[in-house]
């Protein structure tokens, strides 16, 4: 590659730094008159690592192969022929699985890495979630390609503050070559952040409700679990979002669910023990709490209403271990603490 990392390269967009079409300019011209531009010199110690090294000539555990493809396929339903018989290639959005440390890591992540996350955690910016990722092809991948890679520090942005809490956008970029020729390039952000507000201990962490989802939350309020429907192709959507998965439109509607519906998969919370998730009082039977402590273990499920689509909630009424695919349960609100109520399942009656 002879592209030099100043070169804005095809396809680059701007990091979410507020530089408006202005860039560079801009920013100082922000930096000027706030009252705290950089409070300890950190900025200028984070905008250091930008350009360093994040991981060094990695090299991916499994040569790009046939069953990971199809497990791949199966998993996203998706049927192209494409990616199946003797010509098959690789779905490129695989591109970041070639590249996975799995279960045992990797160990070609650099110092700089390290030490900036350390920079950004001694600053109070402890937690971490992933805001967004891009992926651009540049040839397909097909059965017994070999896989390296290497992974940049591309931009870390200013001081922000988001819903979440205030801090820093960190964008890193892997190109990844298959013998020796570049491929793809994954470019991943993440928000490195100190939260807004803590949840007081013991209780239970509060929703983040926000302009997409709002109509949920007044939704539950009323005691009426709300769906979304796209009012472009009627396509029932949940959790919300701001568009259509099918037909991409905006617009959108709200059906209340009948509240039926079974348990489609579920999974026991054992440890950690968190107090904010107490097994709440005469919702569950039986020995769902042996050791006492109020903590659990308790079930966490699928569930698949009768209107089709699938959420996430506590199961009730039922004892952790008796709990079981295919199993009916039924809506009801359960109110957590003064401010929070929740829409959970009841399970077991009949079942
Ligand atoms: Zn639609």
């Amino acid at each position: 590659m002879s592209a030099s990392p100043e070169a804005p390269a095809a396809g680059a967009e701007t990091p979410p730094t507020g530089a408006g079409p202005e860039g560079r300019s801009v920013r100082r011209a922000v930096e000027a008159p706030s009252t705290s531009p950089d409070p300890g010199g950190l900025y200028g110690r984070l905008k250091a690592y930008e350009g360093r090294s994040a991981a060094n000539e990695g090299v991916g555990k499994d040569l790009v192969n046939e069953p990971m493809i199809r497990h791949w396929c199966e998993a996203m339903g998706d049927t192209n022929p494409a990616y199946r018989g003797p010509d098959a290639i690789a779905p490129p959005t695989m591109l970041q699985a070639w590249t996975m440390g799995g279960l045992s890591g990797h160990s070609d992540r650099s110092g700089a890495h390290d030490e900036l996350f350390a920079l950004l955690d001694e600053a109070g910016f402890t937690s971490v979630v992933a805001t967004d990722c891009e992926q651009e092809y540049v040839r397909e991948l097909r059965p017994g390609d070999r896989i390296t890679y290497d992974s940049v520090i591309e931009t870390v942005s200013e001081r922000k503050t988001t819903k979440l809490g205030t801090g820093h956008f960190i964008t890193t970029r892997m190109d990844v070559r298959a013998n020796g020729k570049l491929v793809g390039r994954h470019r991943f952000r993440i928000l490195k952040y100190a939260p807004a507000r803590r949840t007081p201990q013991g209780r239970r962490p509060r929703p983040v409700v926000n302009r997409d989802n709002a109509g949920f939350w007044d939704g539950v309020a009323a005691h009426k679990l709300l769906i979304q429907r796209c009012t472009g192709c009627g396509e029932l959507r949940f959790p919300w979002l701001p568009g259509c998965n099918g037909c991409g439109a905006a617009e959108w509607d709200t059906v209340e669910a009948s509240g039926a519906g079974t348990v489609f998969s579920y999974v026991v919370m054992h440890h950690p023990r968190f107090p904010g998730f107490t097994v709440p009082e005469g919702t569950a039977a039986g020995d769902t709490d042996p050791d006492g402590d109020g903590s659990g273990p308790y079930a966490v499920g699928l569930i698949e209403l009768a209107e089709g689509v699938r959420m996430i909630s506590n199961v009730v009424g039922v004892p952790y271990d008796k709990v079981r695919i295919g199993m009916p349960v039924r809506l009801e609100f359960l109110r957590v603490d003064e401010e929070l109520e929740l829409p959970v399942f009841r399970g077991g009656e009949g079942g």
